[in-house]
């Protein structure tokens, strides 16, 4: 079923592509212990477990402004090398069957914005055709917030990872080689829409078109950017994974041990939680599973997700 919501006279669509294994991300964010979970009991079931395990999900959201439409992370893709997560890697999913049941063709896609460069944000922008990997949405820009994209190509020739603390987390059987990772998602995912002339390098908080534009969320990466839509005075914000898991809301220092620096992140996130509670701001969750789209309501000293 596809899910759709409505910001003033923007649609977005949800295109999911996989469901996170149960328990597969568990520790990530380390304060969320079984029991913590459990003690916020609006995740269940959407966000956890009876037991108390963290559920998560990895998919993209269409933005049609009806003057243009803009594919916001793109997810894991097929066939992709990826050491680092490997069960996430080597997919054959039905994403591109789902995005046209949704009503989209590849060649209908005018933007790619990427929240960050991460492997499970930008996977479909590329598909393997004979043996080369070849951008999937042929009439799109690819917009790349520039310092995010240069931090990143640095990771490719070495650059040092020895101040981001993301680095720290290895997954069971992953080779945690995170220059090996980022030169296999540049080749794969990245270069590809360099070398077609699709990709267009943009500053800080860019406006992508109307209604749509990056906003500077830092923490997970360095230059991580979330997504602001406005319309007729309504506001959505697509988060990428600047809040990672809904358990955030309830608990918004606690960050994600991927974080690139978990203090910024943090105190971003604590800024943010603040500035639209209580009001009609719809949070698109970028990693949430089951409902991913609600407001944020004040509860007590922190904050409830409740999903419309
Ligand atoms: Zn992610």
């Amino acid at each position: 079923m596809t899910q759709r919501w409505q910001i003033g006279d923007v649609k977005i669509t949800q295109i999911n592509e996989i469901a996170v294994e149960v328990g597969e991300l568990d520790g990530l964010i380390a304060e969320a212990t079984p029991d913590a979970v459990k003690a916020v009991p609006w995740l269940y079931p959407d966000y956890a477990t009876e037991q108390g395990q963290t559920l998560w999900s990895v998919h993209s959201f269409v933005v049609d402004t009806g003057s243009s439409v803009v594919l916001v992370d793109t997810a894991c893709g097929n066939h992709k090398d990826l050491p680092l997560i490997p069960s996430w890697g080597g997919l054959d999913s039905p994403y591109l069957d789902r995005l046209a049941d949704a009503g989209y063709k590849p060649e209908q896609i005018d933007y790619v914005a990427i929240t960050h460069l991460h492997l499970d944000h930008v996977g479909w922008n590329t598909v393997l055709e004979g043996g080369r990997w070849v951008p999937t949405f042929p009439n799109a820009r690819y917009t790349f917030v520039q310092d995010e994209f240069e931090y990143h190509k640095g990771l490719t020739e070495g650059g040092d990872v020895s101040d981001d603390l993301g680095h720290a987390v290895t997954y069971n059987g992953a080779d945690p080689d995170i220059h090996r990772q980022t030169r296999l998602v540049f080749a794969q995912s990245i270069q590809p829409c360099v070398d077609a002339g699709l990709v267009d390098l943009v500053p800080v908080n860019h406006t992508i078109c109307e209604g749509v534009r990056y906003t500077s969320t830092p923490g997970h990466t360095k230059y991580h950017h979330s997504l602001t839509i406005e319309s007729k005075g309504e506001i959505g914000f697509i988060t990428g994974d600047f809040v990672h898991h809904p358990i955030q809301v309830a608990h918004p220092t606690w960050s994600s041990r991927s974080d690139w620096d978990r203090e910024v992140s943090s105190a971003r996130r604590q800024e943010f939680l603040a500035s639209v509670a209580d009001s009609d701001v719809l949070v698109f969750g970028t990693h949430f599973a089951g409902n991913s789209v609600g407001r944020i309501v004040s509860d007590g000293n922190a904050y409830q997700f409740v999903t419309v």
